[in-house]
């Protein structure tokens, strides 16, 4: 951002690095980033690309709504807004669809320079140790209340580097399980750490058989404070400074089956292909590629999976489609955010042409290649 003068530009760039981070680490992002900005290295290239292309690129990164929306936003720009990116967190948050206030302030700050603060896990787990905040971090009370104090926080005169150093002091030194206190450069305005020095301390004391000092009101949740631990669930020694954040129980993701068949063929250069379809423009994994697949109701035994995919597979192709032709291959587990996904995969040969009724989702047989080469997700590399 420092060496780019165009600030167009420079809040592209970031925009796109900030999107491709949500929910994926550095270390994956860095390859698709760079081949993304070779490919679109403007907003007015963005716009121009197809969706097709978009998710051709974004292929493996997952949460795949977000390739798209950032396209549809980059469209926006250029089309509603003169081609000129909003130059603050407020305008960026309200007119690019997909940019929430994190995103909105990370633009704002490492772009522009406005003196703005962020709050994203690293931040939420570092502020929560050094304010020993220890209601459930996930609550509206706790994030408006850590949202006021990034923005109160943050260094007038360089937020970009501020914000960045914040998050970077989360990743590298307060980790989630094993905080590194000792090397912490804020470890003296640290809250937590400065919880744990006093029990070392009054260990030791009680060691040389000295009086147990009184318990200082400041560390305890009297008063039904909205930010300190429950009354249920108070300071435990054991945990350090990871006592914080607290987070209410994640909810189990829901288990779900697919049955899925892999159509081969040998094309007219004799390499095999495959029959790839293309999912619906919106849900999950709106507008990707995959083998023919089917929702399967729980507990259906594999005879009557074996039915309903040949049904299925008669619908398409026009022509029977014996149940028990179909081989099973065996099965593929992908976890989604909040989805237990179980593919059943089977295979099915097939002798010469088979024409798809054009009515159905468009279709294409692909060789191995091209199959990689196109927008389909990791569960369908996995099958
Ligand atoms: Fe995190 Fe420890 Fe630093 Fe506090 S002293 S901010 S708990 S690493």
């Amino acid at each position: 951002a420092a060496t780019e003068p165009d600030a167009d530009r420079r809040a592209y760039a970031v925009w796109v690095s900030e999107i491709m981070l949500q929910q994926t680490q550095v270390a994956t992002v860095i390859d698709y980033y760079n081949r993304w900005m070779q490919k679109w290295p403007t907003l007015q290239a963005l716009a121009q690309a197809s969706l097709e292309e978009v998710n051709e690129l974004w292929a493996g990164l997952g949460y795949y709504s977000r390739g798209k929306r950032l396209q549809e936003a980059a469209r926006k720009v250029v089309s509603e807004l003169a081609g000129r990116m909003p130059r603050t967190a407020e305008d960026l948050q309200k007119l690019l669809p997909g940019v929430g206030r994190y995103t909105a302030g990370a633009i704002a700050s490492i772009s522009y320079g406005q003196a703005t603060g962020v709050v994203d896990g690293n931040v939420i787990r570092v502020l929560c140790r050094l304010r020993c905040i220890g209601a459930d971090s996930s609550s509206p009370a706790v994030i408006d209340r850590l949202w006021d104090m990034a923005n109160v926080l943050v260094d007038r005169s360089r937020p970009g580097d501020f914000n960045q150093a914040l998050m970077e002091l989360g990743a590298t030194v307060c980790t989630p399980k094993a905080p590194l206190c000792g090397e912490c450069p804020v470890k003296q305005h640290c809250q937590a750490w400065r919880r744990v020095e006093k029990e070392l301390a009054f260990t030791s004391q009680k060691l040389f058989g000295k009086p147990a000092p009184v318990p200082d009101v400041e560390d305890c949740g009297v008063g039904g404070c909205p930010l300190c631990p429950p009354a249920a669930e108070p300071w435990n020694s054991t945990l350090g400074v990871t006592n914080f954040p607290r987070k209410a129980a994640k909810k189990q993701p829901r288990a779900a089956g697919t049955a899925t068949c892999v159509l081969e063929r040998r094309g007219c250069h004799g390499a095999l292909e495959y029959l790839i379809v293309q999912r619906p423009s919106s849900g999950l994994l709106a507008g990707l590629w995959e083998f023919p697949s089917l929702p399967l109701a729980q507990g259906l035994q594999e005879e009557k999976q074996r039915e309903v995919l040949a049904d299925h597979l008669q619908a398409w192709m026009g022509w029977p489609v014996v149940a028990k032709d179909l081989r099973l291959i065996g099965e593929v587990v992908h976890i989604f955010s909040h989805i237990h996904q179980t593919y059943v995969v089977y295979s099915l040969p097939l002798d010469g042409d088979v024409t798809l009724d054009p009515a159905l989702s468009p279709s294409r047989w692909v060789t191995e290649e091209e199959f990689y080469a196109s927008a389909v997700s990791t569960a369908m590399k996995k099958v």
